[in-house]
């Protein structure tokens, strides 16, 4: 049995799919304007654990995830400009095509994604599904959940009786809610569904902006081709709101709920999980909660689940505090990233963990004895793993199990190691039991050798056999593999440079 803690209902639940061994998990991904920093990256990492979790208990898991690349603005305490979009503020600051600007940091973020050991999601674009966004909220205007504004469409939260439950109810949301003030809203807590481009006089013309109406409703309107939008059209072609851009792909590629482009209501299904960092409960999954159930009258999402932040000297690590750090931050100072995951790895993902380089580096030292001891692992020994699943069966009780796997390697249990590290993702296999003095890297050159020798690629693998022989090491085709030796030209060459010297 599983058993989750279920932000909505503010209990630990047991885990019930909806469907058989399926599970659909919806994960909030990145906006891409700028490098993840480390708390948005301990959000993934968390997302990789409990997906990584329910395979091994049998599932068969599909993980959604958004790149959000447009429609996110900029809100209050997170300043350079307020109510601008964030992906076309960073394209004029750095020069280059909000295209350009989404391309760059969707690449970092698999970078680091990859770097980190975790599963890459299905990610699913904003750009690609407006389409769907305009369907959607073309419904609720049908329902009479929304309003016009100069400014947009508004989804008014007034209608939507069970607005907030999330978030512990209305009154739950009103604190620290950062509501836009903007001109015309009927309820503070009301969202913008649909921004309209030509009232946003004051800022730079944007370069992302879709019909909403007539035959070409969810194609691009290029900056350069705006004045040939007719008139009757002008008022509305925009952009969407960031809520409604996952309820949108949520509902899309987990809930089967578009059929030919058409929204299906309330045939679409409830997704079994939905995740994000806390920051989330009261605004964002508030509102894809209210949008989503208001256009299909069903549940949307079964289990809501929800990372504690990273903190920085007891401080939520945010941009307009300057206390971000990014994985190259981190591996500037000569971290491993892995160091960094072996450090999430101590936390239970619904506890704050600070951060400080001193338990980065208590987690590299921990790391780094790992590696060392598994080195002289000889023997497949197993037995642990039920105690290893129960623990992270309650509620993804990480730390819990790090204390069982600990405990297996002290006794050198090498299947256990394999199987317990395929969920902890610390990259053990190549370390586990290759006692030989070789240094990973020689390992490594070796093995990829040896791929392009079966791939016939010689004059590649000639090339890596010259690069070991100038480290230092020789390496013999055998029959049924290779040997590894200390190469005697490296000797020579050092004895050369001596003579030379004196
Ligand atoms: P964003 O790119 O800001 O939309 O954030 C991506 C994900 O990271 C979301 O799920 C956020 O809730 C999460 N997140 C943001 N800041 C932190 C933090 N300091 N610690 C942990 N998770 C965070
Ligand atoms: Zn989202």
């Amino acid at each position: 049995m599983i058993r989750l803690y279920n932000t909505k209902t503010r209990k630990l639940e047991e885990f019930v799919t909806l469907e058989d061994s399926k599970v659909g998990i919806y994960s909030c991904g990145p906006t891409v304007y700028s490098s993840p920093h480390i708390g948005n990256l301990r959000a993934y990492v968390f997302v990789d654990i409990l997906r990584k979790t329910l395979e091994i208990n049998g599932y068969k898991v599909m993980n959604v995830m958004n790149i959000t690349d447009v429609g996110h603005l900029f809100e209050e305490g997170e300043e350079p400009r307020l109510g601008q979009d964030k992906l076309e503020y960073e394209a004029n600051k750095e020069r280059i095509s909000v295209w350009e600007i989404a391309k760059k940091y969707t690449a970092e973020f698999l970078a680091d994604l990859d770097a980190l050991n975790i599963e890459q999601p299905t990610l699913v674009r904003a750009t690609d599904n407006i389409q769907e966004m305009i369907q959607l909220i073309k419904t609720l205007e049908e329902k009479g959940f929304t309003y016009k504004t100069n400014y947009g469409i508004y989804f008014d939260t007034s209608q939507f009786s069970n607005y907030g439950q999330l978030a512990g109810g209305k009154d739950g949301i009103q604190p620290g809610v950062r509501v836009e003030m903007v001109e015309g809203k009927k309820n503070p807590t009301d969202f913008a569904l649909w921004k309209f481009e030509p009232a946003k006089i004051d800022l730079p013309m944007r370069q992302m902006n879709w019909w909403f109406e007539g035959p070409f409703a969810g194609q691009l309107v290029k900056r350069e081709n705006w004045s040939r939008v007719p008139t009757e059209f002008r008022q509305t072609y925009g952009f969407p709101g960031w809520h409604i851009e996952c309820s949108a792909m949520a509902m899309k590629y987990l809930g089967d709920a578009f059929e030919n482009g058409n929204f299906r209501g309330e045939q679409s299904r409830t997704i079994d999980i939905h995740t994000g960092g806390i920051d989330h409960i009261p605004i964002h999954h508030t509102n894809e909660i209210a949008q989503s159930e208001a256009a299909t009258g069903k549940e949307f999402v079964k289990f809501w689940l929800h990372n504690e932040f990273v903190l920085v000297d007891g401080q939520k690590m945010s941009k307009s505090l300057g206390n971000v750090y990014t994985l190259a931050d981190i591996k500037q100072r000569g971290f491993d990233p892995l160091a960094l995951r072996y450090l999430f790895l101590t936390a239970h993902y619904r506890d704050k963990l600070n951060f400080t380089w001193d338990s980065l580096q208590a987690a590299q030292n921990a790391l780094n004895n790992l590696r060392v001891t598994v080195r002289d692992v000889k023997s497949s020994g197993s037995g642990m793993m039920d105690k290893f699943m129960e623990a992270l069966n309650n509620d993804l009780g990480v730390p819990q199990a790090m204390a069982v796997f600990w405990e297996a390697v002290k006794k050198g249990n090498g299947e256990d190691i394999l199987k317990m590290d395929k969920i902890l993702g610390l990259g053990l296999e190549k370390y586990l039991g290759k006692s030989l003095e070789l240094p990973v890297e020689i390992t490594e050159l070796v093995e990829k050798r040896e791929v392009l020798r079966k791939e016939g690629k010689w004059k590649e693998s000639d090339k890596i056999r010259q690069a070991l022989e100038q480290m230092g090491y020789a390496v013999e085709d055998k029959q049924d593999g290779y040997k590894i030796k200390k190469s005697w030209l490296r000797k020579a060459r050092v004895k050369l440079k001596k003579k030379t010297a004196i």
